[in-house]
């Protein structure tokens, strides 16, 4: 690994600090991030608008690291899927989703990408193929930063949103994750507008708050799952630390800050988080608090027992907390699978990796 620092980690005003310590200014900072960001300059030899001394500078201390993709899976126009490797040879995986085409055909320009915080998580929820293997590492901020960089580069897109809903915990890598929300939103940086930005969470109270107090206010997503302890319990171990009215408080006090709806995300799962009343008690919370539901039929995953209900039972779960006047939405349609369950595609290179090994 290089001694260098990845300049796609850093903020501008990191990068001024940096500069004035170089008897240079806040200017040159500014000038680099928009060779960076703006004009996809990828060698600092080509930042002609800055003198031939804070290049050389910048090349001393400064690198710009994009990970290696190893795979893509997914097509033109549809969800694509990326598996990249970082430097260490760990795996993490992306995903660029399009706007769904509207019943004329046409589709909005939203270019969503969801992006991985950690290489594992350590909240082993019983239902997700990231957590399966713990936490192996927090990314550092320029790893999350590179995997929309690089995206942007394979595929020409223009990224308008961005889903902390990759592998591992946004809020548990915090201290990576805030000046990274700085890139993405700064002007300087990828320029994105702070709403269309989303950290998903599975409920860590203490960094919801912290979450709340950012000056440039970031959405929200809950992964909730259940509506109430006794159903949280059994699949997300991370609700006997924090309990469900804990967490509401929360997120009352985060809607308090701050004026964006919450997502409340709901995986569907069959004889497990299905009943109709976790519907009602569900619609009646997310009403409190002026939420939004997600609903989401689970996704198998291979190694685990779980499957997803009928359609129609995820319809009657769906149309019962949409009675009760609750925003809801809710995607069945088939081809679904290479969307959600982030964790996937790497729990594949990682098996065929150890079965390399074997042999
Ligand atoms: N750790 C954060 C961010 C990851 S988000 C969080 O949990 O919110 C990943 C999302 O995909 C979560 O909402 C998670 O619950 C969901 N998910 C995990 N496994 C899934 C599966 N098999 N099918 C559908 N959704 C799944
Ligand atoms: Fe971790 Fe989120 Fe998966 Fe739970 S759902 S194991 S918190 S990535």
């Amino acid at each position: 690994m290089s001694a260098k620092q990845n300049i796609l980690g850093i903020t501008r005003d990191g990068l001024a600090d940096f500069f004035t310590q170089h008897r240079g200014s806040a200017f040159h900072a500014k000038e680099v991030m928009e060779a960076v960001y703006r004009n996809d300059v990828r060698d600092f030899s080509k930042v002609e608008s800055i003198t031939e001394r804070y290049r050389a500078i910048l090349n001393e201390h400064f690198s710009i690291e994009l990970p290696q993709i190893v795979k893509v899976q997914g097509s033109e126009d549809t969800t694509r899927k990326y598996l990249f490797q970082l430097s260490d040879g760990r795996y993490i995986e992306s995903v660029l989703i399009p706007a769904t085409p509207l019943e004329d055909g046409t589709r909005s320009n939203r270019m969503t990408v969801c992006v991985s915080s950690q290489v594992g998580c350590a909240y082993g929820c019983k239902f997700c193929a990231s957590g399966l293997d713990g936490l192996t590492r927090n990314l550092t901020t320029a790893e999350i930063i590179s995997q929309l960089v690089a995206i942007r580069e394979h595929s020409g897109k223009v990224i308008t949103n961005v889903v902390f809903m990759g592998m591992g915990e946004p809020l548990a890598n915090f201290k990576n994750l805030n000046p990274a929300l700085d890139i993405i939103t700064g002007h300087w940086g990828l320029h994105l507008a702070p709403r269309s930005v989303t950290v998903s969470t599975s409920g860590l109270v203490p960094m919801i708050r912290k979450l709340a107090e950012r000056e440039n206010q970031v959405s929200l997503a809950i992964s909730l799952h259940g509506a109430t302890d006794e159903v949280r319990d059994k699949i997300m171990p991370v609700n006997s630390k924090w309990q469900v009215a804990e967490l509401f408080d929360a997120l009352h006090y985060f809607a308090s800050k701050n004026k964006q709806r919450i997502t409340l995300e709901y995986i569907l799962i069959k004889g497990i988080n299905d009943e109709l009343e976790q519907a009602e008690i569900l619609a009646e919370k997310a009403k409190k608090l002026g939420g939004f539901v997600n609903l989401i039929p689970y996704n198998t995953v291979e190694g685990l027992e779980w499957e997803r209900p009928s359609d129609e039972h995820c319809k009657l779960f769906r149309d019962t907390v949409k009675n009760l006047g609750v925003m809801t939405t809710m995607r069945l349609e088939k081809g679904h699978d290479i969307d959600a369950a982030c964790g996937q595609l790497r729990l594949k290179e990682m098996k065929k990796t150890a079965e390399a090994a074997k042999a």
